[in-house]
């Protein structure tokens, strides 16, 4: 049995894999008991904490002694379920330099700023060493299992279009803050994982830290052409960002090819830092290679670029990113790209800037099939369960006060709650999962949606999920046409003016190609009656909600909405597009960018 250290932090730096992999599967097979260690581990550390202190005031005496059910219902007893607003004065005070045990014991020294793209503002939370050696632990299990599968050759290269954003200090406290992903990607960890998984990106960190995405990615396009054939591994942090790369890459090949057959670095490159970096590698002309290159390409347009990752890359062994949640309507293209199943696509772990969750374990499962095992020692986790479609209420609605991670039902969905070692207490994650299965006694999670992404006028309430589904039904009618969607969002539009009655959905179409008018009006018709929603079926029948509206907006209108992300803090690394928003300045943009409106005739 292993020991309470190893079922904290196992030293994924040190252990081979076979010690990496039968570690987990002890802690699988003990996860609630792993569990109640956890709670206990971070009880024990940061009980002096004010934020503790404040709900567990009455136990100064420790949490030692307590059995585990014990403190387990004391814990959830005492401290309230708290959403990020409840943190934020305790962590806008780190940010401005208090350095006493606000939420944990040790100083915070590092904040990271989650996505933001929910509700269109960044977040900070807490970033430790813990959060790095996490990375590193969930990085390296998951490179056991795929290597079973797909095994790479030691010393091979991975083509990852990973972006690190400015980490910076807050001003008055001085405290470093930047994306997870960015903390992760300057970290120990970062190096630890190459050589412990002996594969290693095609892109030095001046190109990853770049600070400009579209040089950043042109640069990562170059230097993965250049060692196109010890390129094992295509991937990135969310699949968003591989589709966006590889459409830069049909923009710019010829320019690629161009600095190839010169020896020269295009003139766009003006970062010095990754001038000086990529220049290390481009030392003289290559005319053969790129005219090699040059003729797969020009092949490879004439077939609109299917089969654009093993032509270019021929020992790539599979595409690596996370492809679940609203990553899915990615994977279509993404596919494309890989050749239909030439290139098998890898679906990667379940995790957020406040704490890794879980680990797909079957790396074989397309995306639509994965799931992810809890990993017992990242957090302690509960589960807040959501009245499901029994109830007739499409799990918006929650039923029961949280349960253990030992208490939860598969077939059932849950909100997540995490406490953490960097110092959030029982904070509700806002996703929503069900439990699929076990693996031994750690539950199987398929992610479902993001709780507050929801489109809702009056009694209708449909999910980012439901979205998702209707747009790729109505998206289906496009095959036939020479157009493809790109990318989508929503909005729900109850801001009608005075006398009329009906609010209503609209939503946001990026085209590549054309469709032609009558197309896209079924297109419409056919994403309104895909909403199956009893609420909205009913508000449609009686029209107390309206037609829903189907905007095309011009090429390049989501590029824009992600630079507006970026320009306020986000990084590419970590950006998804919102779904469904309110955010304003995002209006604007899909207002401006609007082209054509389509109102549906689906109820008549
Ligand atoms: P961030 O705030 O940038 O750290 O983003 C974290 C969020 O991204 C999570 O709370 C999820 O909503 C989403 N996410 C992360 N990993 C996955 C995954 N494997 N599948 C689906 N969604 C994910």
């Amino acid at each position: 049995m292993a020991g309470g250290d190893e079922w904290r932090a196992f030293a994924a730096e040190d252990a081979d894999d076979a010690a990496l992999l039968g570690w987990f599967e002890e802690v699988a097979e003990n996860a609630g008991a792993v569990q109640a260690e956890t709670l206990r581990r971070i009880l024990e550390a940061n009980l002096g904490t004010e934020y503790l202190r404040r709900w567990l005031g009455g136990v100064a005496d420790g949490v030692g002694g307590m059995g585990a059910a014990e403190l387990e219902a004391l814990f959830a007893s005492a401290v309230p379920l708290a959403s990020h607003a409840d943190f934020e004065p305790y962590i806008r005070r780190i940010a401005g330099g208090d350095a006493s045990p606000v939420l944990t014991a040790d100083p915070i020294t590092m904040l990271s700023l989650s996505s933001g793209t929910t509700d269109g503002r960044p977040k900070y939370v807490p970033f430790t060493r813990f959060s790095s050696q996490s990375t590193l632990q969930i990085f390296r299990l998951a490179a056991a299992r795929i290597s079973r599968i797909f095994p790479t050759k030691p010393g091979s290269r991975i083509l990852e279009f990973i972006y690190s954003s400015k980490q910076f200090r807050t001003p008055g406290g001085g405290i470093l803050a930047g994306t997870a992903t960015s903390h992760y990607f300057s970290s120990e960890e970062f190096q630890t994982k190459q050589r412990s998984t002996k594969c290693f990106p095609c892109s030095p960190y001046e190109v990853i830290a770049g600070g400009d995405y579209q040089q950043s990615t042109y640069c990562h396009l170059l230097l993965g052409l250049l060692l196109r054939h010890d390129v094992e591994c295509v991937g990135s942090t969310f699949a968003y960002s591989i589709v966006q790369a590889f459409a830069a890459f049909e923009a710019k090949w010829e320019d690629l090819c161009a600095d190839i057959e010169q020896g020269k670095l295009s003139a766009e490159i003006t970062s010095p830092e990754m001038r000086k970096a990529v220049a290390e590698h481009l030392r003289q002309p290559e005319p053969v290679f790129a005219s090699e290159v040059k003729k797969k390409c020009e092949k490879l347009k004439e077939l609109g670029w299917f089969g654009l990752i093993p032509e270019l890359w021929p020992n790539a062994k599979y595409v690596y990113a996370i492809m679940t949640g609203s990553m899915i309507p990615y994977t279509k293209k993404l596919r494309h790209y890989a050749g239909g199943e030439a290139v098998p696509l890898v679906s990667a772990a379940y995790g957020s800037t406040e704490s890794w969750i879980g680990a797909n374990l079957e790396p074989e499962n397309p995306p639509e099939k994965v799931t992810f095992t809890v990993i017992p020692t990242f957090a302690y986790f509960e589960f807040i369960p959501l009245l499901d479609e029994r109830d007739d209420k499409k799990g918006i609605l929650e039923a029961e006060q949280p349960v253990p991670l030992a208490g939860v039902v598969v077939g059932r969905q849950y909100e997540i709650v995490l406490t953490t070692f960097t110092g959030l207490y029982r904070y509700r994650l806002g996703d929503v999962v069900e439990v699929t299965g076990f693996y031994k006694r750690a539950p199987r999670l398929a992610f479902l949606y993001r709780k507050n992404l929801i489109l809702m006028v009056n009694i209708d309430k449909n999910t980012e999920w439901d979205l998702q589904q209707a747009v790729e039904t109505a998206a289906g009618l496009l095959s036939e046409t020479g157009a493809e969607l790109v990318d989508f969002t929503s909005h729900a539009d109850v801001d009608v003016a005075a006398g009329e009655c009906t609010g209503h959905y609209v939503v946001y179409w990026e085209l590549k190609g054309d469709a032609a008018e009558g197309v896209l009006k079924e297109c419409c018709a056919a994403m309104d009656a895909a909403f199956a929603d009893q609420g909205y079926v009913v508000s449609r029948r009686t029209r107390s909600i309206g037609p829903l509206e189907l905007r095309v907006v011009a090429a390049g209108t989501f590029r824009e909405i992600m630079e507006h992300y970026v320009g306020n803090g986000a990084a590419v690394s970590q950006f998804k597009t919102p779904r469904c928003t309110t955010n304003e300045a995002v209006l604007r943009i899909l207002d401006r960018g609007t082209i054509k409106r389509f109102w549906s005739t689906a109820y008549g």
